[in-house]
């Protein structure tokens, strides 16, 4: 379960300008893709578009043979987690934003999972720094830690589909090691598609495509493009 298509995808945010000029691949069920690629060429709005934010101009995309645009939003959005690159948590408690998108998690699951996140000592308190009415502690998260947070979210959720958009990109090396090896547990098994500038990142993928201005000029192995170049 989980296989995603592109087929011949076009769209542009307005209808004068394209950002994706006709982009076709495929991501076998359990296996991963890298998107990689110079900044505005068009790899966010590929994972927007498989979120289902904007639907697409011409083209199609299918999960599992599904075209998404003939399903709604919700069930599109219950097969995929995304850790995105801004993360917006709700002012509630952290256990509540790990626990969105899978509300009938045990508080133990939620421990669990903000433990392999790296965020465990925190989730009772706040994400804002603003200290609640009721006494629950405000904590200004950084860039990184809110990053950590969302990995906590996919970790519980453990959705058919992951979407990594520059996931890692916030963290220090140190960190980024950690919640790395984090991903690749929740990745393991699941389709996933992983947003990144640089090739030096996403070496485990198994095709990466290169993506400039809306077009895909390369596609191989991390070999295959590293010989290449
Ligand atoms: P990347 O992820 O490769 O950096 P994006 O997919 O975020 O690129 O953006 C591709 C292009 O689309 C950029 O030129 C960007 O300015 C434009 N763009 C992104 N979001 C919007 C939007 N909501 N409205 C209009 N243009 C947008
Ligand atoms: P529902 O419609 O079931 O209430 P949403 O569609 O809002 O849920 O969100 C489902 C998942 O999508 C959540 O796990 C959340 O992390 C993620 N998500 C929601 N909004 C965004 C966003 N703007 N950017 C990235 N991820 C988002």
């Amino acid at each position: 379960q989980g296989t995603i298509r592109f087929e011949d995808v076009r769209f542009g945010y307005d209808p004068d300008r394209q950002i994706l000029k006709g982009i076709s691949f495929e991501v076998p069920a359990g296996r991963s893709i890298a998107i990689v690629g110079p900044s505005g060429a068009g790899k966010s709005t590929i994972s927007r578009l498989l979120f289902r934010f904007y639907d697409v101009g011409s083209g199609r995309i299918t999960i599992d043979g599904q075209d998404i645009s003939r399903v709604t939003q919700k069930s599109v959005r219950s097969v995929i987690g995304i850790v995105p690159q801004d993360t917006v948590l709700f002012n509630d408690t952290i256990a509540y934003n790990i626990r969105y998108g899978r509300i009938d998690a045990s508080e133990a699951e939620v421990q669990r999972a903000a433990d392999l996140a790296q965020i465990g000592d925190f989730i009772k308190s706040l994400p804002h720094g603003f200290q609640s009415m009721v006494g629950e502690r405000g904590l200004k998260l950084s860039g990184g830690e809110k990053q950590r947070v969302a990995v906590a979210r996919t970790i519980l959720k453990a959705p058919p589909i992951l979407v990594l958009d520059e996931a890692t990109s916030a963290l220090d090396t140190h960190t980024e090691k950690d919640i790395q090896s984090a991903l690749d547990l929740v990745s393991k098994n699941r389709t996933t598609l992983t947003i990144a500038h640089r090739l030096s990142t996403v070496i485990s993928a198994d095709e990466i495509i290169v993506l400039k201005a809306g077009v895909i000029v390369e596609r191989g192995s991390h070999a295959d493009l590293l010989g290449q170049n």
